[in-house]
């Protein structure tokens, strides 16, 4: 066992408040939230309504319940969401939109989390009452296990056309929307123009302790506020969480094009590593999938023997892990995990 400080690459959701977002989280002005009392809290919904070019923002204490307020908000009992087939509101937010909205999902395939707007045409039900009704398209953007990858905006405006053509409603889970901004140059503005509702996360690379938002009008804000409240999700003195969010926007957003060339450089030395097979063309943002040849054994016992070496990575299937850069390993931590690797694997 090493005595260094672990490299932790499972996720970009373990980051740590620094000393200095944990000081703004101390020293936050606070009020009763469900008042809407909370100038922090306010104060981080108009910043991230500006962010993101949208009238209106809402704090909320998770993703999921971002996402999943968002899609309570713009559909109803029986309604059906068009969504790929490996997003995140599929695979990891314990079925609920079938649980707290009553929706089920068609869902699209394509490469890396990615589709186009001919596969939504195919998807949208013809308007008959045997068919569940068509009402909401998701995109997630960068696509978590599509490996971090970037939508363009020809590819969404094109989807938009669709969605309007057949009066759907679009909503982007922008958990990382912020690394697609940062790894294609693309304003905020530039991805939620086409969008109803936009999720961000703040709680993943940009390093705060809890939280995500949700922005979209005035009207579609008012509507997730009233789900927010029934889904548990009205907070009080939620400055104190809020601040730390708030220091993430004004701190962390540039600074994520470190983590992404710290992906890039780390794939690209596993490429070179025996019995590892990597697309390093994939590698577009933090995120770094690569596969083990059978000669290596499966993941997971390498997974374990990195652990003990004090590198930390997922095993995601039988012969395939996941490493996920972030702001709290340095580009040195990338060279001592690429040693660790190259001596793991030789
Ligand atoms: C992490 C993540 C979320 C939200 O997850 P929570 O753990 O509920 O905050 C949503 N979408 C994507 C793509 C994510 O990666």
């Amino acid at each position: 066992m090493s005595n260094a400080k672990p490299i932790d690459l499972r996720s970009d959701t373990v980051t740590r408040p620094s000393p200095e977002m944990r000081r703004a989280m101390a020293e936050a002005e606070v009020g009763d939230d469900i008042f809407g009392d909370d100038p922090t809290v306010n104060r981080l919904q108009e910043e991230v309504a500006r962010l993101l070019g949208k009238e209106a923002a809402i704090y909320l204490p998770s993703g999921s319940m971002a996402n999943q307020t968002a899609i309570r908000s713009q559909t109803q009992p029986g309604d059906e969401i068009i969504v790929h087939g490996e997003s995140h509101i599929y695979h990891y937010e314990g079925g609920a939109p079938a649980g707290l909205s009553g929706c089920s999902l068609r869902l699209l395939s394509g490469q890396r989390g990615l589709f186009d707007a001919a596969a939504v045409r195919a998807a949208v039900r013809p308007t008959d009452s045997h068919f569940p009704q068509s009402a909401l398209i998701i995109v997630e953007n960068t696509h978590n296990r599509g490996g971090g990858s970037l939508w363009s905006i020809e590819a969404i405006a094109e989807i938009r056309k669709v969605a309007d053509e057949f009066a759907l409603k679009m909503h982007l889970d922008g958990a990382r929307l912020m690394n697609a901004c940062v790894a294609t140059g693309h304003s905020p503005p530039q991805y939620t123009r086409y969008f109803d509702t936009v999720s961000m996360c703040f709680s993943k690379g940009l390093g705060a302790p809890v939280g995500s938002a949700v922005a979209g009008s005035a009207q579609a804000i008012r509507r997730i506020h009233r789900y927010r409240k029934m889904f548990g999700g009205g907070m009080r003195q939620a400055g104190i969480i809020a601040a730390g969010a708030l220091y993430a926007i004004e701190h962390n957003i540039e600074r994520l094009a470190q983590d992404h060339a710290n992906a890039k450089r780390l794939a690209t030395a596993l490429a070179a590593m025996p019995g590892v097979s990597i697309d390093l063309d994939a590698v577009e943002t933090n995120i770094v999938f690569f596969d083990l040849s059978e000669t290596q054994g499966e993941a997971k016992a390498l997974c374990d023997t990195l652990h003990e070496r004090g590198v930390w990575v997922l095993p995601v299937g039988p012969q395939r892990v996941r490493a996920v850069t972030h702001l709290d390993v340095s580009s040195d931590d990338i060279d001592r995990a690429i040693a660790v690797l190259r001596t793991v694997l030789a």
